[in-house]
């Protein structure tokens, strides 16, 4: 079965290392405490991160684990990156200074998130470092062959401050900040219908039907993507229904104790 996470395109270096995506590497790195020798970043995806971790810090080591074969295929970094999956991660507990997780947590189904946390902490000596969009109304899009109507992206939950305060059992936030810019709606309670319409019908290049598999076609990906960048009527609607929201959180957590 095809995912998303297992098309080349998902992992296109340019979306990774310049701008946005860029800004919120850059940022969880410049919050990876003093003291830190090696680091192990979980569900890496094509280590984009690892890459610019090697640019601007000289750790003893560092190392990724991903699921996705098409994320290690597209691996941006010197560094090794391991199969596996953040419930099941292959080491010995306490072997990281620094253990990161960033941009997974959103996407993992109920079992598998509990286990996630549970391994992130026990491969952690000292901290963890954890990033998830900030605060995400999710919107769902409709296949157009099926009809099935799903996250785009594949979240699967939201996160808000009391969520991230209480994320892990062993240890405690030290550090929180939201950071980024994303547009959000007004409406209230009526916001995720409102956002339904107005971008629930943009089927987004990089989607992929859960049911009946169905993505675009390479030519139709540049069409998409042309289209977004040219409409106008839409900057209008977005500047009389948007504000301005951040779209990260990224969190810092320390082992209790140490
Ligand atoms: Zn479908």
């Amino acid at each position: 079965m095809t995912s998303t996470f297992e098309l080349d395109a998902t992992w296109e270096a340019n979306h990774y290392l310049n701008g946005t995506e860029r800004e919120r590497i850059e940022k969880t790195i410049s919050m990876i405490p003093e003291g830190v020798f090696n680091l192990l970043d979980v569900g890496t995806g094509n280590a984009a991160f690892l890459a610019v971790v090697e640019e601007k810090l000289s750790l003893d080591h560092i190392e990724g684990l991903e699921y996705s074969e098409a994320g290690i295929r597209n691996n941006l970094s010197k560094a090794p990156v391991n199969r596996g999956s953040a419930d099941a991660i292959p080491h010995k507990a306490y072997t990281f200074d620094i253990v990161t997780c960033l941009e997974v947590l959103e996407h993992l189904p109920q079992p598998v998130y509990s286990k996630a946390l549970q391994e992130l902490q026990r491969v952690s000596g000292k901290y963890l470092l954890v990033s998830v969009p900030y605060q995400e109304n999710r919107v769902n899009v409709t296949c157009p062959k099926c009809n099935c109507k799903f996250n785009p992206n594949t979240h699967v939950r939201s996160f808000y401050k009391k969520d991230m305060q209480a994320l892990f059992t062993d240890f405690e936030l030290t550090y929180l900040e939201s950071f980024g810019n994303k547009r959000e709606m007004y409406f209230g309670k009526y916001r995720n219908v409102a956002k339904q319409v107005f971008m629930g019908k943009k089927f987004p290049k990089q989607a992929v039907c859960p049911l009946c598999q169905y993505t675009l076609a390479s030519n139709e990906m540049k069409k998409s993507v042309t289209m977004k960048s040219g409409s106008n009527k839409l900057s209008l609607i977005k500047r009389l229904f948007f504000y301005n929201a951040p779209r990260w959180y990224i969190a810092l957590y320390k082992r209790k104790g140490i």
